[in-house]
């Protein structure tokens, strides 16, 4: 099992129009990846004109439902860090994603 203390960093998010994005980083508390089969979107994905999230802080992935994912083991994630951004034709993907 990960441990909370070994949770995944977004390590850098290129997808500016999201409301947590700021200097390609993602301020989020924590992010959700899922998606159907072949595909990892992030579901935090939120296209709004204001900014939020925590300031300083570095998201998190907090729960990745894409079991598909060779880095994934008991819905969550095991890479060291995940890059965040668009991979064909949906807002917001993890790019780390690697087809077990
Ligand atoms: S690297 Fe794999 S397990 Fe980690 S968040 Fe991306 S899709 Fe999920």
């Amino acid at each position: 099992m990960t441990e909370l203390t070994k949770m995944s960093k977004v390590a850098e998010c290129s997808v500016a129009d999201c409301a947590y994005n700021e200097s390609d980083a993602c301020h989020a508390g924590a992010v959700t990846i899922a998606g159907p089969s072949g595909q990892a979107d992030c579901v935090t994905f939120i296209p709004l004109s204001v900014k939020g999230g925590f300031g300083q802080l570095t998201a998190a992935v907090g729960a990745c439902q894409q079991l598909e994912c060779t880095y994934n083991a008991d819905l969550e994630c095991g890479a060291p860090a995940i890059q965040v951004g668009v991979r064909g034709s949906t807002k917001a993907d993890c790019l780390t994603f690697a087809e077990a």
